[in-house]
């Protein structure tokens, strides 16, 4: 079931990469595995996934220090980190999707370099203004100029690698009505890109089971999919 659904997915993303006449190898997938236990996960990662998101410090490294998994498999960071845990996350993942804050980011620096690490990650943006959500302010285009100092001394930091933004669209029944905020997302990459341009912004993570298809229309470069491909999470809430 979770070969095949894994398939199916890949498919949809080939495709609607496809319609949106961009190539699906510009693309990758983090299966989202968080509330799955590791016999699951191990289904997975043989039917080829190689990117693996988690959204709790604990319960992923519990998984990660279990081994089991081939090498080569990469521990994705997604989900809010509070600051006592950066230094596990600066130890242990090998990518982080959620830098939603500078204070994180100054701690993680610090954790980083202690571990003799850099960490690649992305900022995490809040386009729709949902106080549900985490991430740096950005639902009011005519405030972008605010992101550009405390950003500007993000990009200083040595250990921190910033590779591009991260966003989840508020929750529509029809995900078309998601592109406004993914559409969003892209174009706030461009106005850092161009104020930036040292940087690296070639990544928007952007995209999950119910939307993906249409964050592949407006630029995204990894989706994270978790219910499509691993069923309903047992033991989450979320
Ligand atoms: C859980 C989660 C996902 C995956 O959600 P699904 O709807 O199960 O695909 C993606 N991104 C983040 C940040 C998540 O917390």
């Amino acid at each position: 079931m979770i070969a095949e659904r894994y398939a199916q997915v890949n498919e949809q993303i080939r495709r609607a990469a496809q319609a949106a006449g961009r190539d699906p190898a510009g693309i990758r997938l983090v299966v989202v595995t968080k509330g799955h236990p590791l016999e699951d996960i191990q289904q997975v990662v043989e039917a080829g996934a190689c990117l693996l998101g988690e959204s709790y410090v604990e319960e992923a490294l519990e998984k990660i220090q279990a081994g089991g998994l081939p090498g080569g498999v990469e521990w994705h960071m997604i989900g809010h980190v509070q600051s006592r845990k950066s230094k596990a996350v600066a130890a242990h993942f090998d990518w982080l999707h959620s830098l939603d804050r500078e204070k994180l980011a100054l701690r993680l620096e610090r954790d980083a370099a202690a571990a003799g690490r850099t960490l690649p990650v992305l900022l995490e943006c809040n386009v729709s203004g949902e106080q549900s959500k985490f991430g740096w302010p950005a639902w009011q285009e005519e405030r972008w100029d605010g992101l550009l100092e405390p950003l500007e001394r993000v990009l200083a930091l040595p250990h921190l690698q910033v590779r591009g933004l991260m966003t989840m669209a508020p929750f529509f029944s029809d995900p078309q009505q998601a592109r406004p905020y993914f559409n969003r997302l892209r174009r706030l990459r461009d106005f850092l890109a161009a104020h930036f341009p040292q940087a690296d912004w070639s990544e928007l993570s952007m995209g999950m089971s119910g939307d993906f298809e249409a964050a592949v229309q407006e630029g995204a470069t990894i989706v994270r999919i978790g219910t499509a491909i691993m069923g309903p999470r047992p033991d989450l809430k979320d």
